[in-house]
């Protein structure tokens, strides 16, 4: 399959720049990347001066095949580090074959496990040491295994990797958010084919998620019910933006999506944290996620996309500045085709211009015909 890959990607899955120099002696104070805040709408960036590069580095490389032999593979755990979780047959060793995911840390991760997070000032500037947690999911052995080919018992065995490793991530207090997330295709941001999802743990709350929060907190205040909650409510009334549903879990078409066959996955129970779910739910969890990619497969034949998880903050949070949290916030997956690009206006404005209405697209994915 031909390719474009960028000789530097300025995204954040790197594995493919070459072999990871051991002996490089990196202690905890050589931060290779620091967090920024932006003061005047309040975002942090990170920046990562490992990958500093210069500008001829982001011209795009000419197309090319995939080249080399893939380390995600069967038989080329020596070319990862060391796994830090992998569901394998029992009497398999670690970083041997055996194996049917595997997480192990980013070779080039845009933030580091070691070191404090000592917040400093530069200025009027606010920043802070890069500290966090950057990890791969290596979601299969096999090269090719697109996830919408998978078992739902293939699938409830991710699902579990996540939580475990988000479990992992929370008792790391200075971790205050932890997210999950797929980049598939070079146009989503991956820079390998081989399956595989990310790990990212911040010690900030992300812009994004706080807004979320922000916005359900408000709609608690005022009507004393979960946004999410009367969103699964009302489009359950109208029908047509719902795209499938199973006794715990609903894929909708989101009212005001931003993207072309935008879709939000949510539990029907009300929960605020991924980690709430029961055995059953995360079972049907795994049926309507596999059924909804089947259709968006279908549908627009095998997209690129990013999914993310967006649940609750660290539950150990020392300071948490939302105390109602589990009552109005409500966990779930956002799953983005990558069918437009982001433009001037979206980037000048926030304001994104949505080619395809969401009813035209939830009906286009309940109709579709998938085997
Ligand atoms: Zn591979
Ligand atoms: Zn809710
Ligand atoms: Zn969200």
């Amino acid at each position: 399959m031909k390719l474009r890959v960028y000789r530097f990607s300025p995204r954040v899955c790197v594995l493919t720049r070459g072999p990871l120099k051991r002996g490089v002696n990196r202690k905890p104070e050589d931060h290779v990347s620091e967090l920024r805040k932006d003061p005047v709408i309040n975002r942090w960036v990170i920046i990562t001066t490992e990958r500093g590069k210069r500008p001829t580095d982001f011209v795009p490389a000419e197309p090319q095949g995939e080249a080399g032999i893939c380390p995600f593979d069967e038989g080329n755990e020596h070319m990862t580090p060391h796994e830090i979780h992998a569901v394998r047959s029992p009497d398999s060793l670690a970083d041997r074959r055996g194996w049917k995911i595997r997480v192990v840390p980013n070779k080039y991760p845009v933030l580091h496990v070691e070191g404090s997070i000592d917040r400093e000032g530069a200025g009027m500037f606010d920043k802070m040491n890069g500290v966090g947690a950057h990890e791969v999911v290596i979601e299969t052995p096999l090269h090719y295994d697109p996830f919408h080919t998978r078992s739902i018992e293939s699938i409830v065995e991710l699902l579990e990797v996540y939580q475990r490793r988000m479990a992992d991530l929370h008792r790391d207090i200075r971790l205050l958010y932890v997210l999950v997330f797929k980049n598939h295709g070079v146009r989503a941001g991956a820079t390998l084919t081989h399956e595989h999802s990310q790990i990212i743990a911040t010690p900030i709350i992300p812009k994004r998620v706080g807004e979320e929060i922000n916005g359900s907190f408000e709609y608690f205040n005022y009507k004393s019910r979960c946004v999410f909650c009367d969103i699964i409510h009302e489009e359950k009334r109208f029908g047509s933006r719902i795209v499938y549903e199973n006794a715990s879990f609903i894929t909708l078409c989101p009212f005001a999506s931003r993207f072309p066959f935008e879709i939000w996955l949510l539990p029907k129970r009300h929960m605020a944290g991924y980690m709430m779910m029961t055995r059953q739910e995360m079972i049907e969890l795994a049926e309507c996620l596999q059924v909804t990619m089947r259709r968006l497969a279908a549908a627009l034949g095998e997209p690129q996309y990013n999914w993310m998880i967006h649940a609750e903050p660290n539950p150990s949070l020392a300071r948490n500045p939302w105390p109602d949290l589990k009552e109005h916030y409500h966990w779930h997956f956002e799953i983005m085709p990558k069918l437009t690009r982001v433009a001037g206006f979206e980037w000048g404005t926030g304001i994104y211009i949505n080619p395809t209405p969401p009813e035209e697209a939830a009906a286009f994915l309940r109709e579709v015909e998938f085997d």
